[in-house]
């Protein structure tokens, strides 16, 4: 059966949504293909289930992509506060949790519910459980799904990225710009734990569930959050941040004191100088099962006060070579993507080949943690919907 509109939208989950809602709403009629059996999931499961659907600090140093530029229009023309005035519209309760990251008070249902009878008031056609099988173009683009056709004149990809596939991730979005000719930068896992190497393994691993406040650095990026001992390696939000920056074999560099001189009581007149004064000296800034550990891995090579020196450097400067990351199995999200030398970054529309449109993940803009991916699925998504 065939089926036609005025726009599809490949992908039902945030950007998708949105810019089929902003399109439906000015009057166009709108299909909306997901494969899943419903729309959002990636939503629900989002910020521990409370989602965490945008940072009030949104800014575009916030976000990673070959183009620094590219995403600062879309995000100037649909900001936090144009989602907050639509969270307020449908009465959710959210609250600030920190540095700006704002979550819904009760649970993350409240946005997909919200989005979804957007869609509803706006006349969007959700197709559920339906898998894209071959899309082509002639005048109009033509989408072949399980048991049926659709055709429109214009074409938006918002299937997301290749992060957590047993949600349903696929490469499709990559595929189609393949297919038309677009360039795409290098798909790779972001905000992903790390691995220890085999040394740091079975150094730390069993410490897993251990957390320390931290500054970690890769080249010039520092991010100061807490970071997490796993049982394969290291996570939390300071390591999950600087994932997205890090590449192949480069050293991650750990403060694990950071604003603190951790030798200045040793150094003070008639104090004793030990392992046992360092260990208690350490204990006031880590949990003290990591302080104790981390110190007999790094010996003081003497008390004198340049050995304190080399200790007090080291403990600023804890060097890491991770094997690796955990992959895209648990990357929160997909770093690189649809080039964004092919999009119009103020439609999202493909350069060459008029009517194609890709927004969200799937394009090479990644946000730090904290509420800005999704901000830059509504704002990519309402830009476009726009101007469908
Ligand atoms: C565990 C987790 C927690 C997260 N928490 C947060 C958070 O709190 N705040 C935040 O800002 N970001 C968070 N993110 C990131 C955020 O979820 C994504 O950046 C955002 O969902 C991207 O939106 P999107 O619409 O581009 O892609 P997606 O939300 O991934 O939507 C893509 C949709 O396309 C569909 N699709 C894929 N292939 C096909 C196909 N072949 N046919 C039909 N449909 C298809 C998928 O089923 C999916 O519904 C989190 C991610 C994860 C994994």
């Amino acid at each position: 059966m065939i089926q036609q509109f005025d726009a599809l939208v490949l992908g039902g989950g945030a950007a998708g949504l949105m810019c089929a809602v902003e399109a439906g709403k000015r009057g166009r009629r709108v299909a909306v293909i997901e494969r899943a059996e419903r729309a959002g999931k990636k939503i629900l499961i989002s910020g521990g289930g409370r989602c965490n659907f945008t940072n009030v600090h949104c800014r575009p140093e916030n976000f990673l992509s070959e183009n620094p530029h590219f995403a600062k229009s879309a995000l100037a023309r649909y900001t936090p506060f144009d989602f907050i005035a639509l969270v307020e519209k449908h009465r959710i309760a959210y609250h600030e949790k920190t540095l700006g990251q704002l979550f819904c008070d009760r649970s993350a249902r409240d946005i997909t519910d919200m989005l979804e009878s957007e869609c509803h008031d706006a006349g969007v056609r959700l197709f559920l459980k339906t898998s894209v099988q071959e899309v082509s173009k002639t005048t109009d683009f033509v989408v072949r799904a399980t048991e049926l056709e659709f055709r429109a004149p214009v074409l938006v990809i918002a299937t997301g990225g290749r992060s957590i596939p047993k949600m349903g991730a696929t490469g499709l979005g990559y595929d189609l710009a393949r297919q038309f000719g677009l360039a795409i930068r290098e798909p790779r896992p972001a905000l992903v734990p790390f691995v220890f190497n085999a040394e740091d393994r079975s150094g730390y691993c069993d410490l897993a569930g251990v957390s320390a406040d931290v500054a970690v650095s890769v080249g010039n990026q520092q991010f100061r959050e807490k970071m997490l001992i796993t049982h394969r390696g290291l996570s939390g939000p300071a390591i999950l941040q600087i994932s997205s920056y890090w590449e192949p074999a480069q050293a991650v560099a750990i403060d694990l004191a950071p604003s603190r001189d951790v030798t200045s009581l040793l150094r003070e007149p008639n104090t004793p100088r030990s392992v046992t004064a360092m260990k208690n000296a350490l204990h006031k800034i880590l949990p003290s099962r990591f302080a104790n550990r981390w110190l007999d891995l790094h010996p003081a090579a003497s008390w004198t006060n340049s050995g304190l020196a080399e200790l007090e450097h080291s403990m600023h400067q804890w060097t890491v070579f991770p094997a690796g990351t955990e992959g895209f199995a648990k990357a929160e999200v997909t770093a690189g993507g649809v080039d964004t030398n092919e999009l119009s970054a103020k439609t999202m529309e493909s350069r060459k080949v008029s009517g194609l449109f890709f927004i969200g993940e799937v394009v090479d803009v990644t946000g730090h943690l904290g509420g800005f991916n999704f901000q830059w699925a509504w704002a990519s998504g309402a830009c476009a919907g726009r101007a469908l």
